[in-house]
């Protein structure tokens, strides 16, 4: 006689067998569950360590890089458009802590690809300073423009220990660097503070990073609320423009390559955030528009501290 688990587990196997639409449910995953974060979750992570949190963000635009908008935004006309580069600094009353690292020149015109893009000396050594006096420096992903700032200068030994880059983006720079230029031995990434996690990571009070591979393996978003209650969201290179957060369109640049079916994840969320979330900004590394707009509100303060 069978017990009643057995005709239980002979009644699903019948089922799943007359209904192959079932087991292929079961296997196959809808795209959107391919990455998949809550806000809430988030805000709490965000509020796991005790302490006053920060009181205002600021950014600074060291180069620029000029290409038709239609590489940003799916669909977008051929007109032209200023990829800004920036690095981001978050102000404790207390220290500073940077998003981002920025580059040197050498590396800014990899870039260009042959074309000489403005690069201007005078930020560039604001974001040094910024970098030197700074308490910690977290990197959003791998890409020269973000985390050259950290590898190539003279005193870089001095910032590895106070430099969070994560285990997906120490074995890019290792193995797969966007550029020779960036490339790291074993030595060299044994000197960082290298962290693996799982969807989220409490960095401290009011910061939560938040992982979120699409436009590189070691891609993530830095979400922070500052003491005021006002909460920002740093995108990094999710989105080259907003306007791919607004339209939900992935970039149209032949020469990267990314996890499409995790960036339409990603900005699906974002646009929920973008219409319902009035106190939260999110924020593109490379979109000089917003920018500009965000320092004319008062929610980006314009230089470095
Ligand atoms: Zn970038």
């Amino acid at each position: 006689m069978k017990t009643i688990g057995e005709v239980c587990w002979s009644l699903l196997l019948a089922t799943a067998a007359a209904l192959p639409s079932y087991a292929q449910s079961v296997q196959k995953q809808p795209a959107d569950s391919a990455w998949s974060v809550q806000l809430d979750q988030i805000r709490q992570v965000a509020a796991m360590i005790p302490g006053r949190r920060a009181l205002r963000v600021n950014v600074l635009k060291f180069a620029e890089s000029r290409r038709s908008k239609k590489f940003s935004v799916q669909g977008a006309p051929d007109e032209p458009s200023v990829q800004a580069r920036t690095v981001f600094q978050v102000a404790y009353a207390d220290g500073t802590v940077m998003i981002d690292s920025g580059m040197d020149e050498q590396v800014h015109r990899f870039f260009g690809r042959g074309v000489i893009e403005p690069y201007y000396p005078d930020a560039a050594k604001q974001v040094e300073r910024a970098l030197r006096s700074s308490r910690a420096i977290i990197i959003t992903h791998e890409h020269g423009d973000h985390v050259a700032g950290v590898i190539r200068p003279p005193f870089a030994a001095e910032l590895a220990p106070k430099t969070l880059l994560t285990r997906a983006q120490v074995e890019a720079l290792q193995t797969n660097p966007q550029m020779p230029e960036i490339k790291i031995t074993p030595d060299m990434a044994s000197r960082y503070n290298v962290v693996d996690y799982e969807k989220y990571l409490s960095f401290g009070p009011g910061i939560a990073l938040i992982k979120a591979p699409g436009h590189t393996p070691g891609s993530q978003m830095v979400y922070v609320a500052l003491e005021s209650g006002r909460e920002y969201l740093f995108i990094a290179d999710t989105a080259w423009h907003m306007d791919s957060v607004r339209l939900i369109k992935g970039k149209a640049a032949p020469w990267i390559q990314e996890e499409e079916v995790l960036l339409l994840a990603q900005l699906k969320w974002l646009n929920e955030l973008y219409r319902k979330e009035k106190n939260l900004f999110i924020i593109a590394s490379h979109d000089d528009e917003e920018h500009k707009e965000l320092i004319a509100k008062g929610v980006l303060g314009n230089g470095l501290e």
